[in-house]
């Protein structure tokens, strides 16, 4: 034990050790220089801390080119941790191992029933989990945390699953308290929308931004809010419900009990309901997007329109928070410049002009896999450091 006093150098140093530590976790690799601008300390306390971290095996470093110049990388040891990640969505679980140097070592998702019960959710999350960590040759002490993703809003302090319309037999169940016990490891819980934010910020279409929204179009519409290069939930954990912004307030009755919400235009199931009629057959939303690929007009239309309406919710939030870009996510996103064209098209209407200009509307690059990988992510932000450096040194350097 270090007998460390606020102030004194040495927890000076710690504290310097730590940001170092958190940024290259974040960024995945850095170079020396990236390291000192995104921290703030000079290159010469930048190179004397990864040099000890680098004696420690706490970190290596490779050579590389930056902007032409030879340049060294600095990433976390492979071996320095082990991280999961549980997405649980509409109808499906995903699962994966990852380390603190950003490689995902195993990934695997599987359908679900809609109507699957909590406690046959967790028992296959945690057979999954098992074996994916076999897959990759961890035992389950090597692990750091687990992240989980369920589709619904997390009560802060309860840590209860609220009123959820997607998995309806899992309102009040305790989620991160459930499979924390069943895997016996630490777990960090948030829902799809954020982490769908998350997963882009740090492997995605947001890579290097600090203040993006990403937007998920599925069976409910939901944002995840990245403000200053960190999630955004406000006091009760539900900031970014996008999809409760009225549109019209003489409009359908919503689940959440008002008329007229974004979520009651574009939401899959009011879209698939525009094209029940004369479009025989069982429509998923990646159908009605397919089809719109292949030139049914019907479908280009609703999907053009819905991108109208979330354009609308996007200019709101653009005012707001003035995002340097929007990531669309969800199955919508797959229409491409059907969908995102409109939206362009109403930001510019709605929004105010300065809000608008820097501003940049582009599909996720992770697909189905942004929550699970954000899940990953979700852990590397919020543990602490003291699992990872290997040899706390008790001088400054
Ligand atoms: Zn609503």
């Amino acid at each position: 034990m270090s007998m460390d006093t606020p102030g004194s150098q040495s927890s000076l140093h710690r504290a310097n050790l730590e940001r170092v530590l958190r940024a290259v976790r974040m960024a995945g690799s850095l170079t020396q220089a990236e390291i000192a601008r995104s921290t703030g300390l000079s290159a010469a306390t930048v190179s004397n801390i990864v040099r000890e971290l680098k004696e420690s095996g706490t970190v290596v470093v490779a050579d590389t080119s930056s902007g032409g110049r030879r340049a060294r990388s600095v990433s976390l040891s492979g071996d320095a941790g082990i991280v999961v990640g549980v997405d649980f969505g509409h109808t499906h679980l995903r699962v994966a191992v990852g380390n603190l140097a950003h490689r995902v070592l195993a990934e695997e998702s599987e359908p679900i029933d809609t109507d699957v019960s909590a406690q046959q959710g967790f028992d296959r999350a945690e057979q999954m989990v098992a074996k994916l960590l076999k897959q990759a040759g961890f035992r389950s002490d090597k692990v750091i945390g687990v992240g989980l993703g369920v589709p619904g809003p997390i009560d802060v302090e309860t840590g209860a699953l609220g009123s959820t319309a997607i998995l309806p037999g899992w309102t009040g169940v305790r989620p991160g308290q459930e499979l924390s016990q069943r895997l016996g490891m630490q777990v960090y819980v948030d829902n799809d929308a954020n982490l769908g934010a998350l997963g882009e910020l740090v492997w995605g279409a947001g890579r290097g931004l600090g203040d993006l929204a990403y937007i998920k179009v599925a069976s409910g519409v939901g944002s995840g809010l990245v403000i200053n290069g960190q999630i955004y939930r406000g006091p009760g954990g539900t900031a970014g419900e996008i999809g409760h912004i009225t549109l019209d307030e003489a409009g359908p009755v919503c689940r959440c009990g008002n008329r007229g919400c974004l979520e009651t235009f574009v939401g899959s199931r009011y879209l698939l309901n525009l094209l029940n009629a004369n479009h025989p057959g069982e429509l998923t939303l990646s159908k009605v997007v397919q089809l719109a690929h292949q030139g049914d007009l019907g479908c280009r239309r609703v999907i053009a329109d819905a991108g109208r309406q979330i354009g609308m919710g996007v200019a709101t939030l653009c005012n707001l928070l003035n995002p340097r870009r929007i990531i669309l996510g969800g199955d919508l996103a797959e229409a491409g410049e059907l969908v995102l064209s409109p939206i362009r098209d109403s930001v510019a209407r709605y929004a105010i002009p300065s809000a608008g200009r820097q501003l940049s509307v582009v599909p996720g690059t992770l697909g189905g896999r942004a929550e699970v990988l954000g899940a990953l992510a979700l852990v590397m932000s919020e543990m602490g450091e003291s699992g990872v450096i290997r040899q706390p040194s008790a001088v400054g350097a």
